[in-house]
This record gives structure tokens, sequence and C-alpha cells, in this order.
């Protein structure tokens, strides 16, 4: 049997000219229309023309085929015996007798010869390619509110949202025996609950964004879902300023301490440590102190930076009074 030719414009039902947006939304609106489980009364007539349509889409959705395909002119036939296809035949498609209908099976071997001949080969030696069996779901997005610790610690957390699934009932057609779908009202998706385990990597940062493969919304017929990507929300923190990997933190010291010199206990994110305070330090001096930060997405830590605070002693003793106005003299005479 010589190959058919396909004009993939025609049944996709638009225009040589039309754009990539006009292309998926003709495609998507055929692909409901003609998807085989909402069409039982005419299942082999919607299986025919659903084929059709994926391989029309797999074509003209991509840039590379659609050119190939665009550049086929009245010779097309004597360069099917050339194209990188031309030994590849597929005698067995799902069409072939009374093969049950599986999205899963509908590969490139599911498609016409004519397809195979120009795209088939093609297909398959880009590697990476997506083929377009369905419609691969869409990238979601989610904020993930997490405490400057839980930014520090890192670790699994588990996490409650709302997603949205493909509709048991009407399997993402939104139609069944042609009419609304009650489940999901024609939408094709559900919303769930979905709990999922998240690693959150140690030292994540405000606005990150933690990508979960396949989480995210249902593909259309059989195709992949799309990625969720979870972004980080770091609220504020009591005690600690987070700068980039390194944090600062406040911590109160006796004008004696900063005076003659002394230890100070300050608080980390990995517990309290005690810090030595150099004699002569004036309020409001920092003290590095290094690896004590946030942790890199490297490896390593930035720094904690402690701003010694001067704390006046307040309701002296009588003794007290004396010998701070007794220090003062001294001063003076300096
Ligand atoms: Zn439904």
């Amino acid at each position: 049997m010589p190959v058919q030719y396909k004009d993939y414009y025609k049944i996709l039902g638009v225009p040589k000219t039309a754009n990539a947006k006009e292309v998926k939304s003709a495609y998507r609106k055929l692909a409901r229309e003609w998807h085989p489980d909402v069409n039982p009364t005419r299942k082999k007539q919607a299986e025919e023309k659903f084929k059709d349509i994926s391989e029309a889409y797999e074509v003209i959705s991509d840039a590379e085929k659609r050119k190939t395909y665009d550049s086929l002119g009245s010779d097309w036939q004597q360069r099917a015996r050339t194209a990188p296809g031309a030994r590849y035949a597929a005698p067995n498609g799902p069409s072939a007798g009374g093969v049950h209908f599986d999205f899963d099976d509908l590969g490139d071997s599911g498609f016409s010869e004519f397809f195979q001949t120009f795209f088939g080969g093609l297909g398959r030696s880009a590697p990476g390619a997506r083929r377009t069996r369905g419609m691969r779901g869409s990238d979601v997005e989610s904020e993930l509110p997490l405490s400057l610790r839980d930014a520090y610690a890192g670790g699994v957390r588990s996490i409650s949202l709302q997603t949205e699934t493909v509709c048991p009932r009407c399997h993402g057609t939104g139609t069944v025996d042609n009419k609304l779908c009650h489940q999901c009202r024609g939408a094709g998706t559900i919303p769930t609950i979905k709990t999922l385990d998240v690693t959150i990597p140690a030292g994540v940062r405000d606005g990150q964004r933690i990508r979960l493969t396949s989480q995210g919304g249902p593909g259309v017929g059989g195709a992949p879902s799309g990625d969720l990507y979870l972004i980080a929300r770091i609220g504020a923190d009591p005690a600690f300023e987070r700068r980039g990997d390194d944090l600062d933190v406040d911590q109160p010291v006796s004008v004696y301490t900063l005076v003659l010199g002394g230890e100070v206990t300050v608080p980390t994110m990995a517990g309290r440590i005690d810090v030595k305070v150099p004699s002569a330090s004036q309020n409001g001096r920092v003290l590095r102190i290094p690896g004590k930060g946030m942790p890199k997405p490297g490896g390593g830590s930035g720094d904690l930076y402690v701003r010694l605070s001067a704390q006046v002693p307040t309701m002296l003793t009588e003794r007290e009074r004396e010998l701070f106005k007794e220090l003062a003299e001294l001063a003076k005479a300096r």
C-alpha cells in the first residue's frame, strides 16, 4: 500500500499560519471531543480520529517537525523513499484488527506510515524529545511557609496541599456519554488534598523553589503530570536576622564585661555558646563567630555576627552609686 499523505492542518482544523497557541487550543478541543472513552457508540471511528489528531499535533506542535512537514511539496513521495524513517514500517498499529485502545500504547508506532516515514526516525533520534500523546499536565506553584529554624535544619517534612487530580469518572475528558461529567462538572479534574514528603535543603533561602517532579497538574490522555514547585517563604525570627548565609543577633552585655572583658553566652541556631568579650569593648561592637550562620548550599556555613548591646545597671545601691561617682572623678582627672 502506498504511503498516504496526511493533511495535518486540515485534521487540526487550523490554517497553515496558525501559531503555537492556536494549534494547542485546536488540539485540546478536538482531543476532548474525540477521546475514545467519550465516544462509546463510535469507538472505532473515535480511535482513528484521535490518532490522527494526536499525530497531527505531534508534528505541528513541534517547530522542527513542522518545518519538515511544511517543506514537503508535490515531490513528497520521492522524498519519502530517502527519508530517515523510510525503512521503518508499522504494519501493526493499534488500529489493526480490533486492538484494544490504550493511551499508553499510543506511541509513534500507532501513527500512520506517513508519519513513520518522515518523523518516526526523527522522534527516536532526538534525545529528550517529548512525545505528545496527550497533553502534559501544567506546572504548579505553591508557597511553603517555613521558620528560619526550619530553613536552618532542612530535612524531610510532610506537607498537605490542595491539588487537582484527573477525574476518576470521566478520566479527564469532562464528559461521560457525551454529557457533562457530574463529578467534576466538566473540568476534567477534581480538587484533592495531597500529602507529600518534601525534602527541604538545609539553608534554603526565601523565595527558593523546590521542585517535586510529576506532582503538578495531571496530564491528559496518559501524558505525564506537570511538576510542583514549592516556593520557600521564610518567616522572620524573633532573635536572628538573616543576611544571605550569615546571621545577626543582638546580645545584651553588662557594662562591667564591656569594660573589663569576659565571657558572654550567646544563642546560636545549634544551641548556646560562650563567647569571649575583649576588654574595653564599645557598645555596639560586633563579634564574628565563624561557621555559626546558615548552612550553605555547597557545604559549609555562613558566620554569626554578635552585636554587643550595653546593659547599664539601674536601681543602684548607695555603695554602687558612690563607686560610680568615684570612677567618674578619676576619669575627669586623667
Ligand atoms: Zn469528570
